[in-house]
């Protein structure tokens, strides 16, 4: 199990959002001063929910669940949004890291398997207070990081410690279509550096004897339709930074949120596409998940 956060790294992360540099897209505004950037959260963390949650990955659910607690706001501006009703809005309960803290415990004593930070990128500094307050009140199941991929590699090293289970999408290895549907430069490149440091911190995926993870890697990668997303240059990059790893080809693209706008967006990529990629990622010497 992970030991507790160093303090000192709580205040660090904290420090970041002062002239916030918590992400990649280095907004530079002083979120402690009422100032917003890109993902449109201030300084406290806005929970749009937390409750147990039985579609994720079954290495996640497990019997008792994951137990997800679901921020407001992210850090990508995804056109396709498959989570529309929670990243791009700012609604929910603004919280504490104390009372995050206390939703974790209650998804622990409900019989979640993990807690589950879903898009936690933009409030990493609430986050890990969050974290280090809920294991000294007990907390002992183990925390999935579960985010965009476009982390910053300086906030993840004042991270290490407190996640147990990094789940990160690998969404794009086409720069110009990060860009252009996520809204962020230098996305394959920013995505790698930082699973290359998740998987320092963590390794390959590991599961107990009921097949529920307890510590590693796990990629999601959203295969796009007339594959925009170049999945298997993605499947490479992900085989090559973490030789190994767990990884969730995921066939469940459906138009949603903006996805209108962009008429090859409006299509869904066939079942024997998702199929062959699954296939292909495993001759990569990837651990299949869906
Ligand atoms: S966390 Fe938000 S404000 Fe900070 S750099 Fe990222 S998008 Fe900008």
């Amino acid at each position: 199990m992970a030991v507790a956060a160093l303090p000192e790294n709580i205040s660090r992360l904290r420090q970041l959002i002062r002239d916030c540099t918590l992400c990649p897209r280095c907004c530079r505004v002083d979120r402690t001063a009422g100032e917003v950037g890109a993902c449109r959260i201030g300084e406290k963390a806005v929970v749009a929910s937390a409750a147990p949650h039985f579609g994720e990955e079954p290495v996640l659910v497990g019997r008792g669940g994951s137990g997800t607690i679901f921020f407001s706001g992210c850090n990508l501006d995804c056109v396709f949004c498959q989570n529309c009703d929670i990243s791009h809005t700012t609604d929910g309960q603004a919280a504490s890291p104390q009372q995050i803290a206390d939703l974790a415990i209650r998804l622990q004593a409900s019989g979640c398997e993990n807690v589950n930070f879903v898009t936690p990128t933009h409030v990493a500094h609430a986050v890990a207070e969050a974290i280090a307050v809920a294991r000294s009140r007990g907390l002992t199941v183990p925390i999935v990081y579960n985010c965009g991929g476009y982390e910053s590699v300086q906030t993840l090293r004042l991270l290490e410690g407190l996640i147990e289970i990094y789940m990160p999408d690998f969404k794009w290895a086409d720069a110009a279509a990060g860009k252009k549907y996520s809204g962020v430069p230098r996305y394959p490149e920013v995505a790698a550096a930082a699973l290359a440091e998740m998987y320092r911190q963590v390794g390959p995926l590991e599961l107990d004897k009921r097949r529920v993870a307890t510590k590693g890697v796990l990629v999601r990668h959203l295969v796009m339709p007339g594959d925009l997303a170049r999945s298997q240059e993605a499947i490479d990059t992900v085989a090559k930074t973490a030789p190994g790893c767990a990884i969730n080809v995921m066939g469940q693209y459906r138009p949603a949120y903006r996805a209108a706008e962009f008429a090859e967006l409006m299509a869904r990529p066939a079942g024997s596409v998702i199929r062959s990629l699954r296939e292909y990622a495993l001759q990569q010497g990837l651990q299949g998940v869906d």
